[in-house]
């Protein structure tokens, strides 16, 4: 998810929590961990591979380290927790097919059904491990470093891409198409109910 959106997505997730300063602090800690070096070194904050196990562990200990800050009183040091923490659980929406496999899976079941498709109200995703067919976006680290090569990158993208390669399936932008703006609601959605878990400890 690009910069802008984990900016847009947490605002307006917790906009009505906490003070414009308090919220530019989850944010900056949020839109932190998006350098490069980080991007390539720890593709689970990312949501990214097949790292789910992984991921869900770093937002366990960053959740883990915002309650003990929240307890001790460090408010900025529990806010930049929740941020970091956020990061990982909002990419959950745009590296990973849970999108896709939501909305064919409401077509399966007819436009009419709802219980497993609403673009203004999708479901999210309580356990990313319960169902295999639950994948993230592959970005290999060598891979990844030809495509950003200037001329050269975009060339060995045509030639060579697999499916389920970040290039290919990623929602990070709303050039991504209709899944886009669905993956925006939904990684808000998650974001309000990771605030409420760690607000229910307090
Ligand atoms: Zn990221």
């Amino acid at each position: 998810m690009k910069e802008e959106y984990h900016r847009q997505v947490t605002a307006e997730a917790l906009g009505d929590q906490l003070s414009h300063e308090e919220l530019e602090i989850v944010i900056q800690a949020n839109v932190g961990q998006d350098g490069v070096w980080n991007w390539l070194t720890t593709p689970e904050r990312h949501y990214d591979g097949r790292f789910f196990a992984k991921a869900e562990a770093y937002i366990d200990e960053e959740r883990a380290r915002a309650v003990d800050a929240f307890h001790r009183g460090d408010r900025v040091a529990a806010l930049q927790a929740m941020g970091r923490l956020l990061h990982t659980r909002q990419d959950f929406y745009s590296h990973s097919n849970w999108m896709q496999h939501c909305a064919a899976k409401g077509a399966a079941k007819g436009a009419a059904n709802t219980a497993h498709w609403d673009a203004a109200d999708p479901a999210i995703c309580l356990d990313t491990q319960a169902d295999p067919q639950i994948f993230g976006v592959r970005a290999p680290f060598l891979i990844h470093a030809l495509y950003v090569i200037p001329i050269l990158g975009p060339l060995i993208k045509r030639i060579y891409l697999p499916a389920d390669y970040h290039e290919a399936m990623h929602l990070d932008d709303p050039s991504r198409g209709p899944l886009f703006a669905p993956s925006l609601v939904a990684a808000r959605k998650h974001t309000r109910l990771e605030w409420e878990r760690v607000m229910s400890t307090l």
